[in-house]
């Protein structure tokens, strides 16, 4: 910016040596006009050295235009870089803004990605473990029944009304190990459903509380009247009069009321062919036309009817024909513990 400024004020003789500035050239430049001005006077005479003076404030000037205009340019090319190097800057900035946001959005999705893998196999777990406790269930009811000689088939789904639209499959909607897991265990899964839902509605369960006492067996009998061969249709428990008599399974009560030999009885229909009969009760507590539940206090056990003394006669019929009910009971005994899930979970008649 300083520019080095040699005034001669005599030629040849080199009087000051400054680096002057814009603002010493001016204050030079002030002062020789000042000292033209006072001088000019006293100098009248003597007109060469005024006509030099003169050059040299011309010259002065010159070389202050020059210095101007000079510094005029250097500043605005000054102004341009630093407004360049302004933008650069800003520019640098922004890069180092984006970056950072781009590092951190990484992390946060590398974070996610984790998090969301953890979970799938967490997924994947639960799901294999509920399949396989559930298949593990499925196979203890399904041995029960077989020994029971009862063999359940899925029951044909009903039609539901003002639904509809395009079937798509569940497994679709997943991905990957989970959607193949998924497909392995969605049959395990449906044929515990069905075992479940289907466990209230099968006499699995004993007409009395407390531990059974058979005293006369189901099929070829002695008469307890007579002595002679007969065929018994369901077994005798024996019981004193007044107990509670429990419905074997969930369903709904067909018959109320007086039977012959069978004294006071109460008929239960729960579904698929099957019925069960409570027979010789002292009294009924149910009505026809009632849902009962699994368990469902029906009468209090009694001795009427052709009888010999105070028991509950139990009958099953599948189809309209008389079954050994033990097997059944028996059934439900080595299940007793699904039953009692299987009763809160998937009792239709609650
Ligand atoms: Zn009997």
């Amino acid at each position: 910016m300083t520019k080095p400024i040699f005034l001669t004020l005599q030629r040849g003789e080199r009087l000051v040596c400054l680096r002057l500035g814009l603002p010493h050239l001016a204050l030079a430049l002030s002062f020789a006009v000042l000292a033209v001005g006072i001088a000019w006077p006293q100098q009248d005479a003597d007109q060469q050295d005024t006509n030099q003076i003169k050059w040299r404030i011309a010259a002065l000037q010159s070389e202050l235009e020059k210095l101007v205009s000079q510094n005029g340019m250097t500043g605005e090319l000054l102004h341009t870089r630093l407004a360049e190097a302004l933008n650069r800057l800003k520019k640098l900035d922004a890069q180092e803004t984006a970056l950072t946001s781009l590092e951190s959005s990484e992390h946060r999705l590398r974070d996610l990605d984790q998090r969301i893998t953890r979970v799938e196999r967490q997924h994947l777990r639960r799901l294999q473990d509920l399949s396989d406790a559930r298949a593990s269930k499925s196979r203890q009811i399904e041995g029960a029944l077989q020994m029971a000689g009862i063999q359940l088939s899925p029951a044909p789904s009903e039609a539901t009304t003002a639904q509809g639209g395009p079937f798509i499959p569940l497994s679709e909607a997943f991905s990957g190990p989970f959607a193949h897991e998924w497909t392995r265990a969605e049959p395990l899964l449906a044929r515990h459903a069905m075992l479940s839902a289907a466990l209230p509605n099968l006499p699995l369960r004993a007409p009395l509380l407390g531990p059974m006492d058979v005293s006369s067996g189901f099929g070829a009998r002695m008469d307890p009247f007579h002595g002679r061969a007969a065929w018994h249709t369901g077994i005798d428990l024996r019981q004193d009069k007044g107990a509670d008599v429990l419905s074997a399974a969930a369903g709904t009560v067909t018959i109320v009321g007086w039977n012959g030999a069978y004294g006071l009885m109460v008929d239960i229909d729960h579904g698929n062919g099957l019925v069960t009969r409570y027979a010789h009760l002292s009294r009924a507590l149910v009505n026809e036309g009632d849902v009962v539940k699994p368990q469902a206090t029906l009468g209090r056990s009694g001795a009427t009817g052709r009888t010999t003394g105070a028991h509950l006669h139990y009958e099953l019929r599948i189809n309209g024909e008389p079954v050994d009910p033990t097997r059944l009971l028996k059934a439900g005994q080595s299940i007793a513990s699904l039953l009692n899930s299987a009763s809160q979970i998937g009792d239709p008649a609650q």
